[in-house]
């Protein structure tokens, strides 16, 4: 099967050719759909439809083709169902996070849509999530009756609302160098461990970001630690994963958060379920980062749910995302960035960097298109206390890389720990020199001493205090 899609995409071209010319043949036929009636048309054309469809595409009959803008690289072949480019997971060797075995679909998208060229855009559209009333129906059939569901998003509505910005978002818009730090929630109802390692970072950092169920490991709830950060003083990053929760648990999971008091959300898709302590557990990915980011704006903009029913309250949110420029397919990275962006990222904050030049190289395709201007870029920066410990994260973590230099130069040190605090601090104060970084975010499991260390020996706290950098964050995400 694996062939065969292979060869789709890489005939991709011609296949394409091929559906615009039964798209344009198909509605003739509507007299005789109306005819026969909708639901026996779909009948007599599904069979003949999976039949072709499941041998070119491994075609899992979504009921809302949309091939022809992924390249003939059929999404619904992706373990966590992403609908706008690929997960931070893929691997060295263009394969899934989730499946070793298989290319990444996003990765033979981009390659698909290269090939069939023309007036298509050079990156994956912005897909709505899946309707999932449509699975196992004929599309074909509403080809030919022109009964067309929407699968792109539209552009983001105009803003029907305004809210005071929160401290976080403050900081993000006034051009300081911004750093955060990343805590795990606790395995106990016990909020103290979760506030020992937030006070850490106090008075170093200008939000903490809680993990929610980060490597598919279960820990208290993220927004339930945030709330818990926040009544205790502390500005709190809540992340929410799609990978556990489904649309309509992820919004009244927002909703409660705001209630408690929390503003700050970063909205990822989340990693694979099979690394975690669950293996065993159902994967939801109901939504991916960026239909979330989508749903969430429109929360807090336009005062209403996903589904258009209206709140009573809209909340006051501010939105990140992240991103992984250090992962293929390069290139293609910053376009799922600047769909994140339109999407409603007003901050973004990235997969580790161990790699200064990988990041300066990115931070030149997102200075072109000016992305740096929209949502503050946040690097994503850490150490481990050994060598053996990196080279385990390298390749166990998915989406993680680090040069073999790195891990060299901390294993000969007589201190490795000692050796990873420098190479961290080094790092920072390199990153703050490249044109559209606004500021680092700081992650190590169980390592919190370090990092807090290594944000105070780097001076970067005091060096960027009260002096805004060329960054100035200028709207709300949409980016044209
Ligand atoms: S690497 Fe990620 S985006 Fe690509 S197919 Fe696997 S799960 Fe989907």
């Amino acid at each position: 099967m694996q062939a065969l899609r292979h060869w789709s995409v890489r005939h991709a071209r011609g296949l394409a050719r091929l559906y615009d010319v039964c798209a344009r043949v198909a509605p003739r036929f509507a007299p005789l759909v109306s005819l026969i009636g909708a639901k026996r048309a779909d009948r007599a054309i599904r069979p003949v439809e999976r039949l072709a469809k499941q041998m070119f595409f491994d075609c899992k009959m979504c009921g809302q083709c949309v091939l022809s803008s992924t390249g003939m690289s059929c999404p619904t072949n992706c373990a966590k169902e992403m609908r706008n480019g690929p997960c931070g997971g893929v691997r060295e060797n263009g394969h899934c996070e989730v499946d070793p075995a298989m290319r990444c679909v996003w990765v033979e998208a981009v390659s698909g849509i290269k090939q069939i060229g023309g007036t298509l855009p050079a990156q994956p559209a912005s897909l709505l999530p899946i309707d999932r009333r449509l699975r196992e129906q004929s599309t074909w059939a509403r080809v030919i009756a022109n009964d067309i569901v929407p699968v792109r998003a539209a552009p983001a509505p105009a803003p029907v609302a305004a809210h005071a910005p929160q401290a976080f978002e403050q900081v993000c818009r006034s051009g300081r160098f911004v750093v955060t730090a990343e805590v795990a929630p606790p395995d106990s109802p016990d909020p103290a461990a979760l506030l020992a390692q937030a006070r850490l970072f106090e008075g170093q950092v200008d939000a903490i970001n809680i993990t929610d169920g980060a490597g598919g490991n279960c820990h208290m709830s993220s927004a339930a630690a945030a709330a818990i950060l926040t009544a205790s003083g502390f500005t709190p990053v809540c992340q929410v994963a799609c990978r556990d929760r489904n649309r309509i648990a992820v919004q009244g999971d927002i909703l409660g958060a705001a209630a408690l008091g929390v503003r700050n959300f970063l909205c990822l898709t989340g990693d694979d379920v099979s690394q975690g302590d669950h293996p065993q557990a159902k994967p939801v990915f109901d939504l991916d980062a960026v239909s979330l980011l989508r749903i969430a704006r429109t929360m807090r903009e336009q005062g209403t749910f996903a589904s258009g029913r209206k709140l009573d309250a809209a909340p006051n949110l501010f939105l990140g995302a992240t991103a992984n420029p250090f992962m293929p397919p390069y290139a293609d990275r910053i376009a799922n960035l600047q769909l994140k962006v339109e999407a409603g990222a007003q901050f973004i904050q990235t997969q580790f960097c161990f790699d200064v030049k990988m990041l300066a190289d990115f931070m030149r395709a997102v200075r072109e298109r000016g992305l740096h201007k929209h949502a503050r870029i946040i690097v994503g920066v850490g150490t481990l206390s050994t060598a053996k410990a990196l080279r385990w994260m390298a390749h166990h973590v998915p989406g993680v890389h680090v040069p073999e230099e790195v891990t060299r130069r901390i294993a000969a040190a007589s201190s490795q720990r000692a050796e990873g605090q420098k190479i961290l601090i080094e790092t920072m104060r390199a990153l703050a020199d490249i044109e559209g970084v606004g500021g680092v975010h700081l992650m190590g499991h169980r390592n919190g001493e370090v990092l807090a260390e290594a944000i105070a020996a780097s001076g970067l706290r005091t060096a960027f205090a009260g002096t805004p950098s060329t960054i100035k964050l200028e709207n709300q995400g949409a980016c044209k």
